[in-house]
């Protein structure tokens, strides 16, 4: 059964915030925020950053766990708001901006509600950072794109540059009943765990912009598909490259191969191309 905050309920009606614009989806089931709460494992030494703070329903319960928490927040409505609740708070910092602009300050882990329209450039812009855990809400399907094995509808460049960042799995799906006001798309909770890569890459921007490329063309074999998109990789002579490239994969489309199997190509190419 759905138990709602009547805390976030009250903020919500006192400050007329209706919600919507901004990707704002509150978060009112305190089922799902205390399941979020608990999946971040929260220590008194953890300082937590969180993206699009809202009206704080998240926040603070995570400044009740953690040494401290950073909330950004674009929004000036909600950044007042913020500021009513928490200026007396002694371990909560708000920071108004844009989270792909700001400069984010040294964290532990990372635990937010997402606004969906960002989730991929933010992700990525989190992933160059050093931090332990992050436990992030996304759209369902975004979610799933994330997470998905080779070969499979949903595996696709976004599966590919999560994998290679961190591990990444789905921890719960939530409907839109949890929100107010309901998004028209259900979400899902996923655990991220940075980790070095498990496999070798010569270049990193030569390995991303490879894997954006064949995905771009991903019904096509391998070697239709970096001939067509040579106009991003710019590689000289490519024919000839793709000529040399192990038949095994150029007959194969990027659906199909793994991500040790596109680096392994992507080093190739690399290797051919730096001659
Ligand atoms: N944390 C709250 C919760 O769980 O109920 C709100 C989550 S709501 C899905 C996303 C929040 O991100 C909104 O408060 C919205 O104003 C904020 N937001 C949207 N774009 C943003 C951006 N580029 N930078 C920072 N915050 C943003």
């Amino acid at each position: 059964m759905q138990e709602v905050s009547a805390l976030v309920r009250s903020i919500l009606k006192k400050y007329n915030i209706k919600g919507g614009t901004f990707d704002q989806h509150f978060l009112i089931d305190t089922c799902y925020l205390d399941r979020i709460v608990a999946a971040a494992e929260l220590s008194p030494q953890d300082t937590v950053l969180e993206i699009g703070a809202g009206i704080g329903n998240l926040t603070e319960r995570l400044a009740r766990r953690a040494k401290k928490v950073i909330a950004v927040e674009l929004d000036p409505s909600l950044i007042s708001v913020l500021h009513d609740r928490f200026d007396a708070v002694g371990n909560i910092e708000i920071i108004a901006g844009d989270a792909l602009k700001v400069d984010f300050p040294v964290f532990d882990k990372v635990v937010s509600n997402l606004p969906y329209s960002i989730s991929s450039e933010i992700t990525f812009k989190l992933l160059r950072h050093k931090f332990k855990l992050g436990i992030l809400m996304y759209q369902y399907e975004f979610a799933a794109r994330m997470v998905s094995p080779p070969g499979c509808k949903d595996y696709s460049r976004l599966t590919v540059g999560t994998y290679y960042f961190a591990d990444a799995s789905i921890l719960m799906k939530v409907p839109k009943g949890a929100f107010q006001p309901a998004p028209e798309v259900d979400s899902a909770v996923v655990k991220l765990i940075p980790r070095p890569a498990p496999f070798e890459v010569r270049n990193e921007a030569f390995f991303l912009e490879f894997v954006a490329a064949v995905f771009s063309q991903r019904r096509k074999k391998l070697r239709n598909s970096i001939l067509n998109t040579n106009y991003l990789l710019k590689i000289p002579d490519v024919k000839e490259v793709v000529s040399q490239l192990p038949e095994d994969f150029m007959s194969k489309r990027a659906e199909n191969l793994t991500p040790e199997e596109l680096a392994g190509i992507a080093n190739m190419i690399f290797d051919l191309k730096s001659g």
